[in-house]
């Protein structure tokens, strides 16, 4: 298969998975539990999840390994398990996409901050970004997506540890949410021309966004990526909705209808690697293949 960004570039649209979390714990992934040793202890669930989504059409399958670095299997008292963790993740996916799918692995944050604002080092994290990738590409990965990032510097390290250390094909996605009087900014105040900027800068071969919004303000978010950097592919990955609170449970409500719709503007705006972060589920992904690869549209 031609690498995901040569195919971007050749202008085919491109469909990843959904969500992940919120499928292992309907396959009974209790809270508190690390959902990357699933990898290890129930692969053919996680792998029924994966299928699940390449027969809703997607063409990029997503490993379950968002939280694979050592800093975030810490908390599980896993982190001598990094490279056995994410290789499973990754021959996982591989399998499940017999191969007709990209294989792309998930980077997410480390939940810590570098220097000044916290005590780990540059090298800290380049360290632990290239550990994670480079079994990702071990276990089959030809891509990897590091994702739901706030902080520039983090992002950047992750970007150039992909980089350097792997032949993978990076795509460097950042979360955004509204900012009181208009806008877009990241939880530490990034913008998406900054992210676009700096993302492209370190190396990445393609940039986006996931999470944090649903799918009207993604468009948005697009729009200012696209103004900032001409020509560089895009990816978007929108909540189904903005979360809401009912009876002390997070929900996402846009339909698959609906996100599908929003998704035909969101390529317009110059997105042309579409999937779905929290609440997208396969009827989500289903729906948005189908109207983004129908000719008509
Ligand atoms: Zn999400």
């Amino acid at each position: 298969m031609e690498r995901i960004e040569k195919r971007l570039q050749a202008g085919e649209i491109l469909i990843i998975d959904g969500a992940m979390g919120t499928a292992l714990q309907e396959l009974g992934l209790q809270v508190g539990e690390c959902p990357e040793m699933w990898c290890l202890t129930h692969p053919e669930k996680v792998k029924s999840i994966h299928k699940s989504y390449r027969e809703a059409g997607s063409d990029i399958v997503e490993c379950n390994s968002f939280g694979g670095t050592r800093y975030k299997l810490r908390n599980f008292g896993l982190e001598d398990r990094v490279v056995e963790i994410n290789r499973a993740a990754a021959a996982i996916a591989h399998e499940a996409a017999e191969g007709t799918q990209h294989v792309l692995g998930s980077i997410g944050p480390t939940g810590e901050f570098m220097e000044p604002y916290g005590i780990e080092t540059e090298e800290d994290f380049f360290e632990a970004f290239a550990e994670q990738a480079k079994a990702l590409e071990e276990g089959g990965a030809d891509a990897v997506v590091i994702e739901t990032m706030m902080a520039i510097e983090e992002c950047c390290v992750a970007v150039k540890a992909a980089r350097s250390c792997t032949d993978l094909t990076v795509i460097a996605s950042f979360t955004f949410n509204p900012k009181q009087g208009g806008g877009y900014v990241s939880m530490m105040g990034v913008t998406p021309a900054q992210f676009a900027m700096a993302a492209l800068e370190a190396g990445a071969h393609i940039i986006g966004a996931n999470c944090g919004l649903g799918s009207e303000h993604m468009i948005e978010v697009v729009r200012k990526i696209r103004k900032a950097v001409k020509v560089v592919p895009i990816m978007a990955m929108p909540n189904a909705g903005m979360p809401k609170l009912v009876n002390g449970e997070t929900i996402f409500d846009e339909s698959p209808d609906l996100m599908a719709e929003n998704c035909k503007i969101l390529r317009d705006a110059g997105a042309t690697l579409i999937g779905g972060c929290c609440g997208t589920t396969p009827e989500h992904i289903a729906a948005i293949s189908k109207i983004l690869k129908s000719q008509s549209t």
